[in-house]
């Protein structure tokens, strides 16, 4: 027999083996996906987030598939084949940066636009 704590707590996996299939959903588009564990199964879950393909908002993990629930009755599922982050949410992760390296050199961008300079 495996015990139940044998799992590090919080991981993905911990979290799959109580709740079993989880979703995520994107308020806004009012659409679910089923939650691929893929590459995810020993990380904390408390350190990630999910974002919406289609429109980039904040997604949340849910452990009953929401069409299931009261109130999200017209939640539907759709499945992003290869499902990327949305450029408006790479933007928000990112603190506004158009990306995570740095290509500047140091320099402002803005400041060569600057001619007195
Ligand atoms: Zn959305």
């Amino acid at each position: 027999m495996v015990g139940p704590w044998l799992d590090k707590p919080y991981t993905f996996r911990a979290l799959r083996k109580t709740f079993g299939q989880m979703w995520v959903r994107c308020d806004a588009c009012r659409r679910y996906a089923r939650l691929r564990l893929t590459g995810l199964l020993e990380v904390d879950c408390r350190t990630r987030t999910f974002s919406c393909s289609r429109c980039g908002a904040e997604a949340f993990v849910a452990v009953v598939e929401p069409n299931q629930e009261r109130g999200m009755e017209d939640y539907r599922l759709d499945e992003v084949e290869a499902p990327a982050r949305h450029p408006s949410a790479v933007r928000r992760l990112t603190g506004g940066r158009r990306s995570t390296v740095d290509y500047s050199g140091g320099e402002l961008p803005s400041r060569r636009l600057d001619p007195r300079r």
